[in-house]
């Protein structure tokens, strides 16, 4: 069974086009990552899946069912988890659950029981009883995934979720997400962080309004596994460092990072030496190198480029 269809989908704001024929089919039970730069449309696509924004044109089946025709039907089957927070700050955790649980319409008896099992399944259960106000941006997260959870969904929309978290607080909210994924809930999670996107089953990746590739981590990997990093420690950097590994790397892309530079090849081998005698040459010793397979966000970088490499050269 499909869990979300999307054909055609065309969003205009005005004149400007935001959304250009969106294609998309999402299994029943899927762990999918939509990622994308800031302005792609990614949250245009997600308002109008879970029937927040109307498209100019085209259509979207949750579960069978067409959002126009059957809205109220396709809303109850999807949790959404947009964007900005929208808990109360000057109420507890417990306080904004059993207020959303009553919204969804649940009984007094069930919102309690409802409150206790997703505050368990998020990590909250030692802080139910804390003002809003007081918890960390990864807490209050997790408690909007928990108000979310309303029972009957069977699909979890979350919109840049892990956002301006640290590591830890990113791989709890991860975490949770794998979790409640494996007990059968399709996950469709955007996000314009590579990390994010690890953990996915399938990933798509968004550009201009436009899906331009949508397949598993490991598929892109193996597609894209000739475009190694070489990462250097230096102690030193400066432009002229940069634009010699630059020409050493046959003007290939060579970013600066926290630690030193990132050299993105398809020989190491070749490269490699060259690097060391360079080095050697102007008496900077490397304290670290490392060959890395490229990781999503590498993956994303070469796609768009090349994407963009092609568009040009057909415009010629
Ligand atoms: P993302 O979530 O990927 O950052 P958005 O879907 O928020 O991207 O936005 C995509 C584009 O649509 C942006 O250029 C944004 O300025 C534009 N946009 C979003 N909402 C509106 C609106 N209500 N009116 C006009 N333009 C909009
Ligand atoms: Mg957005």
């Amino acid at each position: 069974m499909n869990a979300i269809v999307v054909k055609n989908l065309i969003k205009d704001y005005e004149e400007i086009n935001i959304l250009n024929r969106i294609n998309l089919i999402i299994e029943e039970g899927e762990f999918f990552t939509l990622m994308g730069p800031n302005g792609s449309g990614k949250s245009t696509l997600v308002s109008i899946i879970t029937g927040t924004t109307l498209p100019t044109q085209g259509a979207v089946n949750i579960h069978g069912s067409d959002i126009f025709d059957e809205p109220n039907k396709v809303k109850s089957l999807i949790g959404y988890v947009p964007q900005e927070n929208f808990t109360s700050p000057r109420l507890t955790g417990k306080e904004n659950l059993l207020y959303f649980a009553q919204l969804s319409g649940l009984s007094k008896k069930a919102a309690k029981e409802w409150t206790k099992v997703v505050l368990e399944k998020m990590g909250l259960s030692d802080d139910a009883s804390k003002l809003v106000s007081k918890y960390s941006g990864g807490m209050r997260k997790r408690l909007e995934v928990a108000t979310a959870l309303v029972p009957g969904i069977k699909i979890l929309i979350l919109d840049e979720p892990t956002t301006g978290f640290d590591p830890a607080a990113r791989k709890m909210l991860l975490d949770s997400l794998l979790e409640i994924n494996r007990e059968g809930m399709t996950i469709f999670l955007v996000t314009h962080i590579g990390e994010d996107a690890e953990v996915a089953k399938i990933v798509a990746f968004m550009k201009n309004g436009e899906i331009i590739v949508q397949d598993s981590p490991s598929a892109l990997k193996t597609k894209f596994k000739e475009q190694n990093a070489i990462d250097i420690k230096l102690h030193i950097r400066n432009s002229d460092i940069h634009r010699a590994l630059e020409r050493i790397n046959k003007g290939r892309r060579v970013i600066e990072t926290k630690e030193g530079y990132k050299v993105y090849c398809e020989s190491p081998e070749e490269i490699f030496p060259l690097i060391l005698s360079y080095l050697n040459d102007i008496g900077c010793s490397a304290s670290k190198f490392e060959l890395n397979p490229p990781s999503l966000e590498d993956i994303f970088f070469f796609h768009t480029q090349e994407k963009t490499q092609k568009k040009k050269e057909e415009e010629k």
